[in-house]
């Protein structure tokens, strides 16, 4: 039986319009549209281009609080404000991530929004999609099985096959892959070596994927990447391997963004996902800057908390592909809040206005945070049906007292409809000129990239970092990588580095494990913890729920 109330459901009450009215909107012609059924399509390559050298529209940034199991909303509140853009009679655009088939089958779900404010087809988004992760995922093991084929015929580079740091992908959460023995069996099968897997949203080609500007950009990234070292310790790259020409071409179809529409009809470029720990976390370069050129406003999010996330997008993403944003906005709700105030998660449920107030100060940090940068921060409220009034007033009350603007929102139970005054407020932000810079300067040397980025945005006492990560910063640098910004990989629940201390920690030593070159993504991984590049399933995967009925209609996808 299908709850009427799901997500699944209320996306299967709308009639999708045929993709060519969507691209309509945004002044693409039928002959650029490659459909995928009636309701999705690619953006011909040559008619994106010719978009993304304009790009001249005004970018908003979702962003949000420190997550919490509380649940935030990002995804939901930019389409809710992209929709209540175009309510406004704006021409808008959404730019969003594709999603992992990893979370869809765990248990955090998919990443089309939720209650009346989606993106259709939910289940096709949240499922294949158009196929660009599997072409990403084909691209990534091409060249795994090149360096292995490499070895077998007689290793002319003289890789060191203790040292080959090139995984193999499949996007799904699979534990038992993540340490695996390859070349087993005997002569014929190659030199037995310790491997792994990784998610694909984790592979370097995807964040590549997401920064490239160009197919020809695509391919000199990829061939950058280092794969593994020699016996005499030298970095060995993909170009070395000679298949970067081959990655392009399986990536060539999947390179085009891809367009989809809101229940409501507004146009969404939905294209590339990044992890963001060990990655930047924020859709492809040519979907935003595409969707820059075809509309005025574009509403884009960034994975995790602001901390995080927008610091990424700000840092890497928009200092590479030359965007200057005009207006974050951060989303905060009342049960997270809670939660960040001191509250466990199963004692949500009754009003604690007390809690909202303590836990406001994660908020209050955030929004000081985006002023670091240059653009002017808004407060979105998403709104829960279990919230008060008193809770409301409460996060109002602190962003008051910083002097914050703040909307309540109400899209997810109302569409556009919920979300007016917030687009209002951004129309009126965006006017201004961005003044927007980076947190640091690219010529800072990567050490003191690293403290900025703590000090200022974390709000670190200090920073710790292991003997061995700074000796190989060292070597970057001594490489000429000293220029790339720095891409922190440090736990999503908290500023600092451990995950219990929510709320706005401060003066803690933030410890750096170690540091990773991604030499084509064109940034330094900066390791403060575990980071897990194959999940797991829960003991109840959501994948137990899923089922396809004789009509074709897919439940349980959420
Ligand atoms: P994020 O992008 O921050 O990870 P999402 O927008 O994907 O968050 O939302 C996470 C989940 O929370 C989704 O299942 C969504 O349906 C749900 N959700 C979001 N906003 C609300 C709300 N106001 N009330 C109830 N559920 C919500
Ligand atoms: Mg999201």
């Amino acid at each position: 039986t299908i709850d009427p109330t799901s997500d699944a459901a209320i996306a299967a009450s709308v009639a999708p319009r045929p993709i060519e009215e969507i691209g309509a909107r945004l002044g693409v012609p039928a002959e650029a549209l490659f459909r995928y059924g009636h309701d999705k399509a690619k953006i011909a390559l040559p008619f994106a281009r010719t978009a993304e050298a304009k790009a001249d529209g005004r970018l908003v940034l979702v962003t949000a609080i420190n997550p919490t199991p509380a649940g935030e909303g990002k995804t939901t509140t930019t389409i809710g404000l992209g929709d209540a853009l175009a309510h406004a009679g704006k021409r808008v655009a959404i730019a969003l991530r594709e999603p992992s088939l990893g979370p869809v089958f765990g248990s955090k779900g998919g990443a089309t929004g939720g209650g009346h404010a989606q993106i259709i087809p939910m289940q096709d988004i949240n499922l294949h999609f158009t196929g660009d992760f599997h072409a990403i995922s084909a691209a990534h093991n091409l060249l795994a099985a090149a360096i292995d084929n490499h070895v077998y015929w007689g290793n002319e580079l003289g890789i060191d096959t203790r040292r080959i740091n090139w995984r193999r992908v499949v996007d799904l959460n699979d534990r038992a892959l993540r340490s695996v023995v390859v070349g087993l069996g005997g002569p014929g099968n190659g030199f037995p070596r310790e491997d792994g897997f990784d998610i694909t949203v984790a592979s370097e080609v995807m964040a590549i994927f997401c920064l490239a500007r160009s197919l020809d950009d695509l391919e000199e990234r990829l061939g950058r990447m280092v794969v593994a070292q020699t016996r005499t310790r030298q970095p060995v790259t993909a170009a070395q391997l000679k298949v970067t020409g081959a990655m392009t071409a399986l990536l060539r179809d999947a390179f085009q963004p891809n367009l989809v529409q809101t229940l409501e009809g507004t146009p969404a470029l939905v294209h590339g996902g990044p992890f963001a720990n060990i990655a930047h976390g924020c859709n492809s370069v040519m979907a935003t800057r595409t969707a820059l050129g075809l509309a005025d406003y574009v509403v884009t999010e960034a994975g995790f908390g602001a901390d995080l996330g927008a610091e990424k997008f700000l840092d890497i993403k928009c200092r590479q592909a030359g965007l200057a944003p005009s207006v974050v906005v951060i989303v905060a709700t009342v049960r997270a809040l809670k939660m960040h105030g001191g509250v466990a998660q199963k004692d949500l449920g009754p009003e604690n206005v007390a809690a909202v107030t303590l836990g406001a100060a994660n908020l209050v940090r955030h929004i000081e945070n985006i002023g670091q940068f240059g653009v002017p921060a808004v407060v979105a409220i998403n709104r829960f049906t279990s919230d008060t009034s008193a809770e409301v007033a409460a996060i109002e009350a602190a962003c008051a007292g910083v002097g914050a603007r703040v909307h309540l929102c109400t899209h997810w139970a109302d569409g556009s409809a919920g979300a007016l005054s917030l687009a209002q407020d951004v129309v009126q932000l965006a006017d201004a000129p961005s003044a927007f810079r980076p947190l640091y300067a690219s010529n800072l040397p990567l050490v003191e990239k690293i403290d900025t980025v703590a000090k200022k945005i974390y709000r670190a006492g200090s920073v710790a970092i292991e003997p061995g990560a700074l000796k190989k910063l060292g070597e970057f640098e001594a490489l000429g990588f000293g220029d790339l910004p720095v891409c922190m990989a440090k736990t999503q629940y908290s500023f600092s580095a451990d995950p219990s201390r929510r709320g706005a920690p401060e003066g803690f030593v933030l410890p750096v494990r170690d540091v990773r070159l991604s030499a084509g993504a064109g940034f330094v991984v900066v390791l403060c913890g575990e980071v897990m590049t194959m999940p797991g399933l829960p003991s109840r995967p959501a994948a137990e729920n899923i089922f396809v009925d004789e009509t074709g209609f897919i439940g349980g996808v959420f």
